[in-house]
């Protein structure tokens, strides 16, 4: 069952209370760096303006955890969402108390409100019913557009959900859901993951599910070196990451690709250092060629060859994890070459999805934000969805008063 969608509701004269993800970078000067976020909200807060509805946004910024840290506040959230809608956005000091009430009393249809941090309060993630009665008490109707926090149970995505009869998903909220969960129950085949980052752990059940679905799933980055020593391959890789509490998972994934016929690639070949730091001499070695100290920290030429031949003849394509560590210029040719094949694929009519976090950093790096169908606003609410695991912030949404 779909909760309701933002387009179904009657929000003439109504006040909306959106829960966005305005979680976005600030640089020293507090100027938001990168509005990919901001951007992605404006389809649902122009329709409910059109409609004649006045809208009350929310969200949290980094991690205050209960306390009022002013480099976490959302005022610089509200100067670039008025520019972008072209119109004046109050900014309320707080998410809830007499003044704010008194400022959501007397917005009318037509007007934004954006509400202070809500994690200044401790109560937001202790999904606290009086501070979820208080957010709700400002809004007729509620509407969840943050996909970045669903899989979190929070007051203002799950807790404030339970006081309104009208309650909806708003468009990037659905858009997201509809895309991850489309690729992952009807791709379009040949469907290729291509999966990367640190880490084998976070990503085990997502595993499990893409070795049942998936057609090839190519594995970079640091989670690579887990799958090399794990047998039957059994490989020295040197001092390159490996997490020796996955190595029996690692196995059992790729026994379970041989067993449903999976393309699971490992790389062949990768960049080496002894060191991890920008200006580490870097040499291409094959895999078998790791030892002692050596650490591999990005995918080799011959690998980046044989996942670009096949993402080229792939027609629906999840990308989740850097191939290497690409904050740093020796190591991140292979993340860019993957990023820059997404793009090319894309513009031949292959659906690509980026599951955000540090895949959809790189491509905004490389300056190619655009060139791909989809790229995921949350990263670990992907993973989670993409897992197979319900979001309780989109459950939520689907229940009763
Ligand atoms: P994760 O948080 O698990 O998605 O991992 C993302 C991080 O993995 C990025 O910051 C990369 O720098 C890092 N990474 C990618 N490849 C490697 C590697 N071969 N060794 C160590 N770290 C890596």
């Amino acid at each position: 069952m779909m909760p309701k969608h933002v387009k179904d509701l009657a929000l003439h004269g109504k006040k909306v209370f959106v829960r966005t993800d305005y979680n976005v970078p600030l640089d020293e000067s507090g100027k938001v760096t990168d509005d990919f976020r901001i951007q992605a909200s404006l389809p649902t807060i122009q329709f409910l303006l059109e409609q004649g509805a006045a809208v009350i946004l929310a969200s949290h910024l980094g991690r205050p955890k209960g306390t009022v840290i002013p480099e976490m506040s959302l005022a610089p959230v509200a100067q670039r969402l008025g520019e972008l809608v072209q119109a004046e956005v109050i900014f309320a000091p707080d998410c809830v108390g007499a003044e704010v009430e008194a400022l959501a009393a007397k917005l009318q249809p037509g007007q934004i409100l954006l509400l202070e941090n809500l994690r200044f309060h401790l109560a937001e993630t202790d999904n606290d019913p009086i501070f979820s009665k208080q957010l709700a008490s400002l809004a007729d109707v509620y509407v969840n557009d943050a996909f970045g926090t669903a899989h979190r149970a929070h007051a203002s995505n799950v807790g404030m959900t339970a006081f309104f009869v009208e309650k909806a998903a708003g468009f990037l909220l659905m858009k997201e859901i509809e895309f991850l969960v489309s690729a992952i129950e009807k791709p379009v085949r040949p469907f290729t993951v291509v999966l990367g980052g640190s880490k084998v752990s976070g990503k085990i059940d997502l595993l499990k599910r893409l070795a049942e679905v998936a057609d090839n799933i190519l594995i970079g980055g640091g989670m690579a070196f887990t799958f090399l020593s794990a047998p039957p391959l059994n490989h020295n890789v040197g001092a390159s990451l490996v997490e020796e509490d996955r190595l029996q998972f690692a196995a059992d994934v790729i026994d379970l690709c041989l067993a449903k016929g999976v393309n699971l690639v490992l790389p062949s070949d990768c960049i080496a250092a002894t060191e991890f730091s920008e200006t580490a001499k870097s040499q291409e070695l094959p895999i078998r060629a790791l030892e002692g100290d050596l650490m591999g920290l990005d995918i080799g030429s011959r690998t980046i060859k044989s996942f670009e031949s096949i993402l080229d003849g792939s027609k629906t394509v999840l990308w989740n994890g850097p191939m290497g560590v690409f904050e740093m210029t020796p190591f991140e040719k292979g993340t860019r070459a993957i990023a820059q094949k997404l793009c090319d694929i894309t513009k031949q009519g292959a659906t690509t999805i980026v599951g955000g976090g540090d895949s959809a950093a790189a491509l905004s790096k490389f300056g190619l934000d655009g060139g791909v169908t989809h790229t995921s606003t949350g990263g670990g609410a992907s993973l989670e969805l993409l897992s197979g695991i319900a979001l309780p912030a989109f459950e939520a949404l689907k229940g009763a008063k």
